[in-house]
């Protein structure tokens, strides 16, 4: 199926081909004809499904082929909503470029920068509002925003919305809201509570669920390495030395663990930045675009933080820390194999996170295949192994749990899995080699010791 059977004009069209589309995305597809015919929507789609066109690209043609009001101010005719900024400014510039060749104006709005230049910007007039909530309501409460005649709500990703507190300012921004309208809802999960907000919010919806990016992505290669807490930094930097990993999106739990693992990762000479909550808009927006183009080689993010970072083709995500709400786990891996491409997600897991990655599996349902590089073993003496099914995890040697080193002699890649962690590359990289800690035989030891380095791959027991 081509875009040119989705009834969308040829301005959009021509700015679809320049973003390098071929084909419209199954959220696309089924979403794209239900906006164009004026029907409310609920949308079961997360980041990295092409959602986001799913929704502007319609929305943009219903504003185009009606008649905008010519004289005096321009109300906002379409309203989005984004839990985060980082997503807030990721759809806005999606918009911009789908409304490349339209006579559209549009303009992102979030907490964290001087509201000023969004209020004089928002005097000039405005077709397309996105959003932050509490921004928002800010603009609204100093009548810098009329909302009276919004004929398009969209509520981007609002399982987010509620996760983050968001249901009061939503309801306050629906009040303001005219009472004809067509809305939008997207979001990862239906929860109860969405489904609640969605039977106030929707009048007949179309429903359209795409299949969960977990399930349906092949294209993501995901990894478990069983590793002593202490010792993640140390393979981290391994990991990234030896693999000479470029991009590579780093999840942590908490923010002080973000910028902990940052400088530690500056002393290791890998490049690093850390993206979170306490950190201005201005450093957020900066370590994601010195990260776009590459100046630095790692982001370490939180959860939040990191919603909507869309990076085109980001090859690696290092679950440094497992979530604490396994559905998060998706929505982190989703930041990897996006679209056309294809990722790695590696999950660095410690003892204490067993449950989690049980939970998260679970969630899955399926199995994470396990991976361990010599010399980076959990604890020998802690048995804990991930029981999937009431039973209990086998490594490929049918020894049960990873063990502590069992020397040389295991180290190249088993089973037929693929992984971009295993392989013969030892290249040096120029950045200093984890330190060889006390105790430990089979060491990395830098390019000359590759050959005890490699990747040793454990295949999960299939039965
Ligand atoms: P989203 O789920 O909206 O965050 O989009 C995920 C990524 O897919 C973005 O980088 C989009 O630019 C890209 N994308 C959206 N639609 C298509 C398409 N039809 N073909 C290829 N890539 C797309």
């Amino acid at each position: 199926m081509s875009f040119d059977s989705l009834g969308l004009n040829a301005d959009i069209l021509r700015a679809v081909t320049e973003q390098g589309y071929s084909e419209p995305t199954p959220v696309q597809r089924q979403a794209i004809p239900v906006v164009l015919a004026g029907r409310d929507l609920m949308a079961s789609a997360q980041t990295g499904t092409g959602k986001t066109a799913g929704f502007t690209l319609p929305l943009l043609q219903k504003l185009s082929s009606s008649d905008t009001n010519p004289k005096g101010r321009r109300p906002v005719r379409a309203l989005i909503l984004t839990p985060t900024r980082e997503l807030a400014a990721q759809v806005a510039e999606n918009v911009r470029d789908y409304s490349k060749y339209l006579n559209i104006r549009s303009l992102v709005v979030f907490g964290g920068v001087s509201i000023n230049p969004q209020m004089m910007k928002l005097r000039s007039g405005v077709d397309v509002l996105i959003a932050t909530p509490g921004r928002l309501l800010d603009l609204e409460h100093q009548n810098a925003v009329d909302l009276s005649q919004v004929e398009i709500l969209v509520l981007d990703e609002a399982d987010r919305m509620l996760d983050m507190g968001f249901i009061h300012d939503i309801r306050r921004v629906l009040a303001k809201l005219p009472a004809k309208r067509q809305n939008l809802l997207f979001s990862a999960t239906f929860s109860d509570e969405i489904r609640g907000l969605a039977s106030k919010l929707l009048h007949n919806p179309e429903e359209v669920s795409v299949a969960r990016r977990n399930t349906a992505s092949e294209q993501i290669a995901q990894h478990v390495h069983f590793v002593d807490k202490k010792r993640k930094r140390e393979l981290l930097s391994f990991l990234i030395g030896r693999d000479n990993w470029q991009q590579v999106l780093v999840f942590t739990r908490t923010k002080h663990g973000a910028n902990h693992l940052t400088e530690q990762l500056s002393k290791d000479g890998i490049t690093a930045a850390a993206i979170h909550g306490n950190k201005s808009q201005g450093a957020r927006t900066r370590a994601l675009s010195d990260f776009k183009e590459g100046k630095i080689r790692v982001l370490v993010a939180t959860d939040i933080a990191a919603r909507g970072i869309d990076i085109s083709e980001l090859p690696h995500v290092v679950n440094y820390e497992l979530p604490n709400v396994p559905e998060d786990y998706v929505h982190r891996i989703g930041r990897t194999g996006r679209a056309a491409a294809t990722g790695e997600a590696l999950s660095l897991v410690c003892v204490d996170e067993h449950k989690l990655l049980r939970d998260i599996e679970r969630l899955l349902k399926r199995e994470i295949p396990r991976i361990a590089v010599d010399g980076y073993e959990p604890d020998p003496t802690i048995k804990a192994e991930p029981i999937i099914n009431g039973r209990q995890q086998r490594g490929g040697g049918g020894r049960g749990a990873p063990q502590g080193n069992r020397g040389g002699g295991q180290g190249n890649s088993r089973g037929g899995e693929r992984s971009n962690a295993s392989g013969e590359r030892s290249q040096s990289t120029g950045q200093r080699r984890p330190s060889a800690g006390a105790g430990r035989g089979a060491k990395p030891e830098g390019a000359g010791g590759a050959a005890r380095n490699k990747t040793r791959q454990r295949r999960s027991n299939p039965a």
